[in-house]
Formats: structure tokens, C-alpha cells, sequence
């Protein structure tokens, strides 16, 4: 999107939640979802609005996902990734039990534009709950898969072009991660890479597994009781962004909790080639998350031992809990190697 479309956005999205009554948090969580729809509904045809949701009630992700990347150059941000994770609902959903997945269901799923934290959440309101992933998230987690998958060694392709090289990497993360902090401002964000069709696969699957882990982690949190003390509106950040880092802060232990059920819930067998794939995906997406945070964090002057981080320590042992069948792509190393060098 160009610049001054993507100006024209903003003004209508803060227009809009002006209307409404922002910046009060509530209030601006319960007309967000109401935003996203209206705004899908402008940008795509009424009959690709009307198939998209008919795949939905049939429970169709594969029609669902055709349908968006037939449409997909329509779309702007917002409505592309709105509809994005639409799809990634379909796909954490389907690992549910029945009893499970009638009560996290109804729970909309919105995408905030022009906000800087990444972070996904779940909060309370006044009419029921809503799962929030932020711009800051997905601008910049797909870049760092990129950046990851373009430095891996194939053995199976030949590289029309020279794949990134390690020390490159860990500048590209570093970058990334100064853009993230700075506010994901346009002219910050590092130059593209130019990407192969095969590396362009390998970050979308693992950026959609480690989507799927942040929301079913959301929907683990609703279902483990977790909610039950928090105030309404909490996990918003309505000003400073990173400032209230630390504030921002829920219980450890819940996280953890959190963390091991998606997990679980997510892992596939590791008895066949397609299960052990997945699962080093799942992996190596999840610890690529947690090392990009751990730098970002480390960029803002907070305390980033890894080793001691439980969080950490805790998802190491629940994707190896199966003994030594979980691959680790190496290629992680790269994010330890951002974390030493800043
Ligand atoms: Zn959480």
C-alpha cells in the first residue's frame, strides 16, 4: 500500500473510533470488530464477503484461504489481515474438543491497526470477550521468518540466488527489531529481502503455525478461568506503547499454563515425516517469537537471560516431552546471535 493511501486509512480509523468515543479502552475494543467488518465489507465485492463467510459456517479453511488469495491484492492492511486471521480461527478451532470450541467460538477475533506492541491478547468487555492481534505483530513476525528462512542451507532446491548470510541475518533481525520498537514507522523497516517461491512457503508456514499457537494460547487463557480477575479493557495500551512494557506484564504462571496446553494441543505425531515437519515449524516458530521478544526487550533496556526466562525453559520442555524426535531448526541460532551482538 502506498503512503498516502495508507495515511487516508489511518484518518478514517481514528475518525472513526473518534466517533465512538475512543480513546476510553473499553469502548474502543466493543467498535473495533464492528470496524473491521464495515471496512471488509467496502474494500471486497459483496459476493466475495457473502463466499468468504459461507465457508466459514462450513467449516471449510482450504475454500476459506482459496477465496482470500484470489482476493487478496483487494485488500488493504487492515481488511487483509482481519481476514487473515479469520482463516487462523478455522485452523486453532479445528484442535478443540466440541465442548471446547462451543464456548471460545464466539469470540471475535480483531486486528489493530497503527499499533505498535507485539503483542496478541484476550480481554474482558462489557459484551463478552475479544482476541486483538496488533499490527506491530504481524508487520514484523513474517519478516523475521523471512529473514530466517532465506538463511537456511537447502539441500533439496538450488538457489537461483545467494541466500542470506549469517552475519547479514542477525543485522536484518536487529533492524527489525529498532523498526518494531521505534513504532514500525514506514521508512525505518529494512530494505526487503528478494525471496525465492520455496523460502516465501517456508516463512509462511511457519508464520501461520506460530499464529495459530498465539491464538490458541488467547483461547487457553479464556478457558483456563484466567480472565476471571482481570478489569475490563486490560492488555490495551492506550499510550507510550513499550513505555508500559513491564505493565503490561500478566501472571507468569498463567502464561506458562497457556503456553503448554497450545502446545499440546497443537503438536502433531511425530510418527510420520509430516508430523515431525510440523512439529519443527511449531517450534521453531514459537522460540523464534520468544528470542524476538527477548531483543526487543533487550533493545529497551530490560533484563534478557534466556536461560532463566521460564517461559522459555517451560515451552523448551513441552516441545521435546516426547524425547528427541522434535527438530530444532538451527537457523535460531541466528536470533541468539542478535541477542549477543546488541
Ligand atoms: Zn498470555
Amino acid at each position: 500500500m502506498v503512503k498516502a493511501e495508507c495515511d487516508s486509512e489511518e484518518n478514517r480509523y481514528v475518525e472513526f473510533l473518534r466517533t465512538k468515543g475512543h480513546p476510553d479502552a473499553v469502548v474502543f475494543l466493543n467498535n473495533l470488530y464492528e470496524y473491521l467488518t464495515i471496512r471488509a465489507a467496502e474494500v471486497l465485492d459483496p459476493p466475495i464477503i457473502k463466499a468468504l463467510s459461507d465457508a466459514e459456517a462450513a467449516n471449510d479453511p482450504d475454500l476459506f484461504i482459496d477465496i482470500f488469495m484470489s482476493t487478496k491484492s483487494k485488500a488493504e492492511i487492515t481488511t487483509g489481515n482481519f481476514l487473515y486471521h479469520r482463516w487462523i480461527r478455522m485452523l486453532t478451532l479445528a484442535r478443540y474438543s466440541h465442548a471446547e470450541r462451543n464456548i471460545i467460538e464466539s469470540i471475535p477475533i480483531a486486528f489493530i491497526p497503527f499499533y505498535p506492541v507485539l503483542e496478541a491478547f484476550i480481554t474482558r468487555t462489557p459484551y463478552g470477550s475479544i482476541i486483538c492481534f496488533t499490527h506491530a505483530l504481524n508487520a514484523v513476525l513474517l519478516h523475521v521468518f523471512m529473514t530466517l528462512a532465506k538463511s537456511i542451507r537447502f539441500q533439496h532446491y538450488t538457489p537461483k540466488k545467494p541466500q542470506l548470510a549469517a552475519d547479514a541475518a542477525v543485522d536484518q533481525i536487529i533492524a527489525l527489531a529498532r523498526y518494531l520498537i521505534g513504532g514500525c514507522r514506514e521508512e525505518e523497516l529494512p530494505p526487503k529481502l528478494d525471496l525465492e517461491d520455496h523460502v516465501v512457503n517456508i516463512a509462511d508456514r511457519i508464520n501461520n503455525i506460530t499464529q495459530t499457537f498465539i491464538l490458541a494460547h488467547e483461547y487457553n487463557h479464556f478457558l483456563m478461568g484466567h480472565l476471571k480477575n482481570t478489569r475490563q479493557g486490560s492488555g490495551i495500551v492506550t499510550h507510550g506503547a513499550f513505555k508500559h512494557m513491564e505493565s503490561y506484564h500478566t501472571d507468569l504462571q498463567q502464561e506458562i499454563e497457556a503456553d503448554e496446553l497450545a502446545v499440546r494441543l497443537l503438536k502433531k505425531s511425530n510418527q510420520t515425516p509430516d508430523g515431525i515437519q510440523h512439529n519443527a515449524e511449531l517450534c521453531g516458530g514459537v522460540f523464534a517469537l520468544f528470542l524476538f521478544v527477548a531483543i526487543c526487550k533487550k533493545l529497551l533496556g530490560f533484563g534478557t537471560d534466556v536461560s532463566r526466562d521460564h517461559r522459555i525453559v517451560k515451552i523448551y520442555e513441552s516441545a521435546f516431552d516426547d524425547n528427541d524426535h522434535t527438530v530444532i531448526m538451527k537457523e535460531l541460532n541466528i536470533l541468539m546471535g542478535a541477542l549477543d551482538k546488541i
